[in-house]
């Protein structure tokens, strides 16, 4: 869950910018279906869920009725939030386990047209992954998690699209050369031999770091899951038209091999709008550790401006277990002293 503070800035981010661009692009274009999503975001956590401290009677925020559109700034940094609960804990393991991970950024060139963007840079890693080094991909890579996102570009004023993935490495060993050379000649295939590529960006995030990791692979995390596309206040309206039926149908983030399953889960913990899995209560106002409490639906409709908002405090403990990544079976070490595993690649 995220916090009654992050809360409060997201919603007033998606009241204040957010729907007024939704707003005005549905009436430059006459689009019923741009204002509804408008609409959407506007009654996003209009409804939250509190509880309440039987003994001192304070309020804790626990959980609000999600909109879960895509241009939501409260839904994106919940899920966002999500994702790095359900991925840091199996990626540390990974590291653990003395592997490594890449965090490698693949673009393309800046487009005006986001839709044809976006189908290159779907495409390109798609014949990438499975056309063009589909057995050498799978023996170097046990995993990953990869994202796309939507920008403008700074000094291009067109759609800059890329890809953020995390890359689990069974072992360490340099991949940067295969993934440069794979990655031009993937783009090259899709858009004319003739394109420029531009390198992919990889940091290596090394098991032998240990702990000093620890930072490097949230930061990393974090930027992989953060959202599709963000809405800001000096977006021209056909680039949010464009952002929003561009990206409708498609799958920002995606998995696969060892981390195959893990969108699922996020996908099934954002359906799941009253947080249920509080283990642990102890209330930090009065001290008082209870096993019961009042669950309340508050309507913070009337009060969605942060300075109108009243306080509630955060103090909910969410207790889950762990996942575990099952790659202690059946691994092995290569000519290298690499760890292997086995995986099953989807
Ligand atoms: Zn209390
Ligand atoms: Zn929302």
């Amino acid at each position: 869950m995220i916090s009654w503070e992050r809360f409060k800035k997201t919603k007033a981010a998606g009241m204040g910018i957010v729907l007024p661009k939704f707003q005005e692009a549905a009436t430059d274009y006459q689009d019923e279906t741009l204002a509804k999503e408008g609409e959407r975001i506007k009654n996003c956590g209009m409804m939250i869920k509190a509880i309440g401290c039987k003994k001192c009677g304070e309020k804790f925020f626990k959980g609000y009725a999600r909109c879960k559109s895509k241009y939501c700034p409260t839904c994106s940094a919940l899920k966002g939030a999500i994702w790095c609960a359900k991925l840091y804990p199996l990626l540390q393991q990974w590291l653990e386990k003395g592997n490594n991970i890449h965090f490698a950024t693949f673009t393309i060139p800046d487009q005006e047209d986001l839709e044809y963007a976006l189908k290159i840079i779907y495409d390109a890693w798609r014949y990438m992954t499975n056309k063009l080094v589909p057995k050498e991909w799978k023996e170097r890579f046990a995993g990953g998690v990869k994202a796309v996102e939507c920008k403008i570009g700074k000094y291009s004023g067109k759609w800059h699209v890329h890809i953020h993935a995390l890359v689990l490495r069974t072992g360490y060993r340099k991949d940067a050369h295969f993934l440069k050379e794979n990655w031009s000649k993937a783009v090259q295939h899709v858009m004319g031999e003739k394109i420029q590529v531009a390198w992919p960006n990889i940091k290596p995030i090394k098991a032998k770091d240990g702990s000093k990791n620890r930072d490097k692979l949230l930061w990393s995390v974090c930027e992989t899951v953060k959202y599709a596309t963000k809405i800001n206040p000096d977006m021209e309206t056909y680039r949010v038209a464009q952002a929003f039926y561009g990206l409708k149908n498609r799958r920002q983030i995606s998995c696969w091999g060892v981390l195959y399953g893990v969108s699922k889960l996020v996908e099934k913990e954002m359906d799941e709008e009253s947080d249920n899995l509080i283990k642990s209560f102890k209330c930090t106002t009065c001290g008082f550790d209870i096993s019961e409490f009042l669950e309340i639906w508050e309507n913070t409709g009337k009060y969605w401006q942060d300075t109108e908002m009243k306080d509630y405090k955060e103090a909910v403990e969410f207790v889950e277990k762990p996942i575990e990544l099952n790659f202690d079976k059946n691994y092995w070490y290569d000519e290298e002293d690499n760890i292997c595993v086995q995986t099953k690649f989807i």
